[in-house]
């Protein structure tokens, strides 16, 4: 029988909040492999990392617990707009007319408008804690440099954005709102790093990528001391602050008797996924869930999909150290399309484990489908969603009329990563006809992938 006893939106009790991350890392049945430096190709050590990160930081980085105390400090941020809603999507069932029970954790709830703001408020904590006073990063759509300026603005420290020239120049209003909570923002490549003069010089119509505009942040934090840097997704840190979302649902879903058959995320970097499915994954992996997992990622940047298990840069420069995932190649440029926070060439080092040991699956959607999915959404739901998190309601459609032909009632739980209200360009560009499919030639593919790093005894 379909369940129809549960509230629209589930909340939590002051006392029901998790005060702990939860980090997947230990409880993986393969180790992720060790980063490398980038250039001796020794195992990174702590000190490598510490031009550009606090050491409370690389500690969560390289940490073997699986539960990480949430400081106060950050409690008290998160609590001005935790717990986010999780909400059973009854409208869009009816549509479908599916048996299936959609839920989704909304994370646009927050003056950032996506999940970006759960890392960026212990990032910027842990570096005022350290005695840093200014934080670099780079930012694609947009939304992670909101973030940040938003996070820094909160704890009084300065925020340098490089946001990627597509972006910076598509989306005016999330540079208006970067510099509302006074972040300096620079179109990227710009004119203020080495690297940025260079690629200028080399391809002045660039569109940029976050690759490029990764390695103009690290040598601006790399060059000063009062300066760090901060990532928005990826790394381990990264992920773990983002398991909030899936520390949440375990509980909202618990509190209502349910138990999701399938999870889905859209894939950048892999941060809201892995940190929507962590502690869900630690169930499974203890035997105690039975799920399917079900990474998305867009037909342009299909990493997962397409992209090779391999030790790459996480920068256009080679300046970051080298991780074990998937890749497409750290040049890669992918085409500019409209879900622009996940046009990352690489893939968090966890998720890439997780896929590579077939622990979670992974699909490849087109725009056109997408843009389709959001309109669904925005008209059943009433809410415009962004268009990274409309992969996600593509593949939740895709798998709720699947249930349809087959008649099962699955629960399916996706994250709905943030919202589209600075995205109206793009919304502009569908409803006028303009959005078309630009799925990865085979030609580009080979390319990005024969330059990737050569390893002495490592990788040919
Ligand atoms: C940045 C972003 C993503 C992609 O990043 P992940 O690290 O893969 O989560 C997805 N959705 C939204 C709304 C974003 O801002």
């Amino acid at each position: 029988m379909p369940r129809n006893d549960v509230p629209n939106k589930v909340y939590l009790e002051a006392q029901e909040l998790p005060t702990s991350w939860y980090n997947l890392i230990p409880n993986l049945p393969n180790p992720i492999d060790p980063p490398l430096h980038p250039v001796t190709f020794e195992p990174l050590r702590i000190e490598d990392l510490m031009s550009i990160f606090p050491k409370s930081l690389i500690a969560q980085e390289m940490s073997r617990d699986t539960y990480i105390p949430i400081p106060e400090g950050v409690q008290e941020m998160y609590r001005m707009f935790r717990p986010s809603p999780l909400t059973r999507a009854y409208c869009l069932e009816k549509y479908l007319g599916t048996p299936a029970r959609i839920y989704y954790k909304y994370e646009g709830n927050n003056p950032s408008g996506s999940h970006k703001l759960n890392s960026a408020i212990p990032q910027a904590y842990y570096n005022k804690e350290a005695g840093i006073r200014r934080l670099t990063t780079e930012t694609g759509a947009g939304q992670w440099g909101t973030a940040l300026a938003v996070a820094c603005a909160f704890y009084g420290m300065e925020c340098v954005v490089y946001m990627v020239r597509c972006s910076y120049e598509q989306k005016p209003y999330r540079r208006a709102i970067m510099q509302t909570y006074d972040a300096t923002v620079f179109s990227s490549p710009s004119n203020n790093t080495e690297v940025g003069r260079k690629i200028l010089e080399q391809m002045p119509e660039t569109s940029g990528s976050l690759g490029i505009a990764i390695s103009e942040a690290v040598e601006d934090a790399a060059s000063r001391e009062d300066t760090n840097y901060a990532l928005g997704s990826v790394l381990n840190h990264v992920v773990i602050h983002q398991s909030i979302i899936g520390q949440e649902a375990m509980a909202q879903m618990a509190k209502i008797g349910e138990t999701p058959d399938i999870i889905i995320g859209c894939c950048g970097g892999g941060s809201n996924f892995a940190g929507l499915i962590a502690p869900f994954m630690g169930e499974q992996l203890a035997g105690r869930l039975n799920a399917r997992f079900i990474g998305v990622e867009p037909a342009a940047c299909p990493t997962l999909t397409r992209g090779v298990y391999a030790y790459d840069y996480g920068d256009v420069a080679g300046m970051t150290p080298l991780m074990k995932q998937y890749t497409l190649g750290a040049n890669f440029i992918p085409s500019a399309i409209h879900a622009g926070g996940l046009r990352y060439h690489g893939m968090s080092q966890v998720i890439s484990r997780l896929y590579h040991d077939k622990l979670i699956e992974a699909t490849a959607v087109n725009q056109t489908d997408v843009f389709k999915a959001a309109k669904i959404f925005a008209v059943q739901e009433g809410l415009l969603p962004a268009p990274e998190s409309s992969h996600a309601i593509c593949q939740a459609i895709n798998e709720a009329l699947r249930c349809k032909e087959t008649g099962e009632e699955k629960v399916i739980l996706f994250c709905l990563s943030g919202h589209g209200n600075f995205d109206l360009t793009s919304y502009d560009n569908y409803n006028h006809g303009r959005i078309h499919d630009a799925p990865l030639s085979d030609e580009d593919l080979a390319l990005g992938l024969s330059r990737l790093p050569k390893i002495p005894g490592i990788q040919g």
